[in-house]
């Protein structure tokens, strides 16, 4: 077993969610952007299972691209948009975000919830800006800091997971720097951690570590997720996920 097969075995594609959110977060920043409707074309980057691309698709008219690159997960959705008879208007493919083949001004919105993080932000917003139509909007949800002075513990965590991490008014400048208008902003509710995300991932890691209780490499990328998990439990009033809606220049 590799390390990633295991790690995909805690983040099993039956898990309502792979990162923090929630329906009603998704449908406020759809709400902020103007005119989605039956010609806007959605790339729905980082998708996972679909959980937004879903949302998405049942609250607007818009046509939907959703890329991820574990094709477990594209499976999972293209099965689940078939199931719900929205099949007509997405489409799930395998990809990578970093080179993402679609000729200039192919979206007029950039979906990306929970994924972000993978490219970078900065490098994100720019390599995206190509393939979006002139006044195209780009929605992501990302973590910020949301207290200034973490205990060194939850400080340390974050380094070494993600030293990009960053706060509202640091992210709103680099918004302002790779030349988008931030349209809107919002934090998303602590449950978004929970309800989806953690709850069932708890349950996951927790059966996991059971059944492979005598492997010491599942055993290592089980206490990697715990530590995830017990750093919120401890931290999560320093840091929380953000909604950004920005519009190219
Ligand atoms: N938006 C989903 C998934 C967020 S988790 C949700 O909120 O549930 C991040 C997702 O990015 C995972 O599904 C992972 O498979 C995908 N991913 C990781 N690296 C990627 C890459 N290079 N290109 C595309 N997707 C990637």
């Amino acid at each position: 077993m590799t390390m990633t097969s295991l790690f995909f075995e805690i983040f099993h594609y039956s898990l309502p969610r792979q990162g923090p959110g929630d329906t009603t977060s998704t449908l406020k920043a759809l709400s902020l952007v103007p005119h989605v409707g039956p010609t806007t074309r959605v790339l729905d980057v980082g998708c996972g299972t679909g959980p937004q691309t879903l949302v998405l698709a049942q609250h607007s008219e818009a046509r939907i691209t959703g890329i991820d690159s574990h094709e477990p997960f594209v499976s999972a959705l293209n099965a689940r948009s078939r199931a719900l008879g929205l099949a007509d208007r997405i489409e799930a493919r395998v990809g990578d975000m970093r080179r993402l083949d679609y000729p200039s001004g192919s979206f007029d919105l950039i979906w990306c919830e929970g994924a972000i993080y993978i490219m970078g932000f900065e490098t994100a917003l720019r390599d995206w800006r190509t393939l979006l139509s002139p006044g195209g909007h780009v929605v992501v949800s990302e973590v910020c800091w949301s207290q200034p002075n973490p205990p060194p513990e939850c400080a340390e965590f974050w380094m070494r997971e993600y030293p990009a991490i960053r706060d509202v008014p640091e992210m709103l400048k680099a918004i302002e720097q790779c030349e988008y208008e931030t349209i809107g902003h919002f934090t998303l509710p602590t449950s978004s951690w929970w309800d989806d995300f953690y709850r069932p991932l708890q349950e996951s890691v927790t059966m996991f570590r059971e059944r492979r209780r005598d492997e010491p490499d599942a055993q290592q990328v089980a206490a990697q997720t715990q530590r995830e998990i017990d750093i919120w439990h401890a931290y999560s009033a320093f840091y929380s996920y953000e909604f950004f809606v920005m519009r190219a220049r």
